[in-house]
């Protein structure tokens, strides 16, 4: 008998009854978009719940990397990662900026600080890194060369709701942050995302941009876009923060159950825990090696005729669709590790209502 399929991630839905009594106060006020109540209480608890000082939030978490773009004026070339999902370079493209691929560092999958430099060139403004899985980039080695070189930092934090090091958020870090609220993150609004900004100023250039560009009701300061959020979807996100901490508990307990079941499995790589850091568990991404008996592939497609389904993230890496393949550092051999890493991963189911029975039996179809 087989059993039913167990997809990569499924969406965490917040109690209905609540959000039945949200939507009432929505009907009744009509207010319904344009920083109604909802949103700004939205705004307002997850800055104190991520420990940072503002919050935008936006439609979803592409638009926001458009308009955190646009809010600190990055032209040119910026630097960034093939290892990641393609909405973090199509940003760039939609700015018409030249992305310019940095190879990454196996261990976190994270950009590789040390590589920057060598790439940054007197076209060079920005650096736009991801935190994949919600590992944190090395933020202060990137710091560090950010300032000398005079460059903007924004992180694509879509991974990384909710972690921090040394108990302080990762998204206090860098110029600007972006988080995506999508249906598959941990963390869901339906469709949505935010910017986070740590100064007032910045906080209201983001809020123009989001809404048209519209200070008041007759002047329009850039030509913004409408990435505004609504107000049932903000109704809905401060249903879900109450219970977040409850789901990364969950999280944390089938990463843990995954890691001591495939432990000591030949060929089978996963990742371990940062010390100093909270992570939410988001993926449980696994690398197969030559020492495994089966290739990546192999094992991806046993897994779905068990009616498992895992997801090849990041394969194919970004540099290698046909928009950004031609650029001179999309070529393989500035990729090295990015290769690799993209051919041997799978990001096994992980969310908050998997049966620990399922995580046994990925697990014994993975030794098997
Ligand atoms: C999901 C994701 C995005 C895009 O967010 P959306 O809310 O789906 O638009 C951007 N970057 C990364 C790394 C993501 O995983």
């Amino acid at each position: 008998m087989i059993s039913p399929p167990i997809f990569v991630t499924q969406p965490d839905l917040p109690d209905l009854e609540e959000f039945i009594i949200s939507l009432k106060k929505i009907w009744n006020s009509k207010w319904l978009t344009n920083n109604g109540e909802f949103h700004q209480e939205f705004e307002k608890e997850l800055a104190e719940y991520l420990g940072v000082k503002y919050v935008s939030l936006f439609a979803n978490g592409t638009l926001a990397l458009v308009s955190a773009l646009q809010v600190l004026r990055i032209s040119g070339e910026v630097i960034t990662t093939p290892y990641s999902f393609v909405a973090t370079t199509h940003a760039l493209w939609w700015n018409g900026i030249t992305p310019v691929f940095v190879d990454i560092e196996p261990e976190t999958c994270n950009i590789d600080y040390k590589k920057i430099e060598a790439a940054i060139t007197p076209k060079t403004t920005a650096i736009l890194p991801v935190h994949v899985y919600g590992n944190p980039c090395e933020v202060s080695e990137i710091e560090k060369i950010a300032d000398i070189y005079g460059l903007k930092v924004i992180y694509d934090a879509a991974h990384a709701f909710g972690v921090k090091i040394d108990n302080n958020s990762i998204s206090n870090y860098g110029d600007l942050s972006i988080l995506s609220f999508h249906a598959t993150k941990s963390f869901n609004t339906i469709e949505g995302g935010a910017i986070i900004s740590h100064d007032e100023k910045t906080k209201k250039r983001i809020d123009y941009l989001k809404n048209f560009g519209f200070a008041d009701e007759v002047t329009v300061v850039a030509p913004g876009i409408n990435a505004k959020m609504n107000e049932l979807q903000a109704a809905y996100g401060l249903l879900q923060l109450k219970k977040f901490e409850d789901k990364i508990e969950k999280r944390k307990k089938i990463s843990e159950f995954y890691r001591e079941l495939l432990k000591g499995t030949k060929g089978i790589r996963y990742m371990k825990d940062i010390e100093n850091v909270k992570h939410n568990y988001a993926y449980f991404p696994i690398f197969v090696d030559d020492n495994y008996p089966l290739n990546r592939d192999e094992l991806y497609f046993k897994l779905q005729e068990h009616n498992i389904y895992g997801r090849r993230y990041f394969y194919p890496l970004i540099s290698e669709f046909p928009a950004y393949r031609g650029l001179p550092s999309a070529r393989t051999s500035n990729l090295m590790k990015a290769k690799e890493v993209s051919h041997q991963v799978i990001c096994l189911p992980i969310y908050p209502d998997l049966d620990l029975k399922d995580v046994e039996r990925i697990c014994r179809i993975i030794k098997s």
